[in-house]
């Protein structure tokens, strides 16, 4: 069993991608696995190398050691290799269809606008994707992908239609993180996917594509994520309370001890180390409902209710 935490180092890491963190390497030593660390830093626009060095310094901090760091930077040439396959089956077509062209037509599951497809007419330019100054969409089958996952979420779609071709590579150059994803998976040999619920809409587009690609599909559960207090509409929770403020006021035990508390994994929120949490872990004890995380003079706070 191999899993991994896989976040993408656009910012400080935050109390949400700490528990992320924890509960990969939770799952994954609980059943005698392997954990792997892979930094996604593909969109150049937003990564920063010291947020990559970041991710990698709180992990340590909090107790977590991984068995092996992949930089998804480094596999370029994997990435390339795949869209020269999908290529080769006559897969990939530009397409120019902005964003806001989209906007007032049919919701996708994750909430973004679903794209129609309409650029599959559209062949590559002779220099094929390469040469190609739009971006690059990859023709799924239009089939229905069933699939539940170890949580008992229903992640079934026909992605095709529901999400639309997804993009493959960006027009800025950029592989798009459908396509890193699935084969940066597949060559770290990952046999389970853990990650939060907010990727979930996603999942049937990346079994497509290991379809495809001639990948094997992992098992994949997606965990319940912290938000945001405030009105309304709860968000994620990004940056609002960034690893500075929390190493200010915690230890790694403390906060560790926090977050194992918020995800149901301890009684009191006592300093803990992860290698302590690994006997008793339990995916049963895990709530499915997402929780709201806040900044207070006693530090940070899950609620439980
Ligand atoms: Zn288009």
């Amino acid at each position: 069993m191999i899993s991994r935490f896989a976040p993408s180092t656009t910012g400080e890491a935050h109390p949400g991608t700490l528990l992320a963190a924890l509960l990969v390497w939770l799952d994954a030593r609980s059943r005698g696995g392997r954990a792997i660390l892979r930094l996604e830093d593909l969109d150049v626009t937003r990564t920063r190398a010291a947020w990559a060095q970041q991710m990698i310094d709180a992990c340590a901090w909090l107790g977590l050691a991984w068995d092996q760091i992949v930089v998804q930077s480094d596999r370029r040439a994997a990435h390339d290799a795949a869209l020269d396959a999908l290529a080769a089956h006559g897969r990939l077509y530009p397409c120019t269809c902005s964003r806001a062209a989209r906007a007032g037509g049919r919701r996708a599951p994750d909430g973004s606008w679903a794209y129609d497809n309409a650029c599959r007419g559209r062949v590559l330019p002779a220099g094929g994707w390469r040469a190609s100054p739009d971006a690059i969409r990859v023709r799924l089958d239009d089939d229905r992908v069933a699939l539940i996952d170890a949580g008992g979420l229903d992640l079934s779609q026909t992605p095709a239609r529901d999400m639309g071709d997804p993009v493959v590579r960006r027009r800025d150059g950029v592989v798009a993180y459908q396509l890193a994803v699935v084969v940066d998976d597949a060559a770290a040999g990952i046999t389970d996917v853990v990650r939060g619920r907010d990727i979930a809409p996603s999942t049937a587009t990346q079994v497509m594509l290991q379809r495809l690609l001639g990948l094997a599909t992992p098992r994949y559960r997606h965990h319940f994520l912290l938000l945001e207090p405030g009105a309304g509409k709860l968000a994620k929770l990004h940056g609002s309370i960034p690893l500075s403020q929390l190493r200010a006021h915690h230890d790694g035990p403390a906060l560790c001890g926090v977050l194992a508390w918020g995800a149901g994994l301890l009684d009191d929120p006592v300093p803990s180390r992860p290698a302590e949490l690994v006997a008793a872990f339990d995916w049963r004890r895990v709530p499915t409902d997402d929780r709201v995380a806040r900044w207070t003079d006693h530090g940070l706070v899950i609620d439980r209710s």
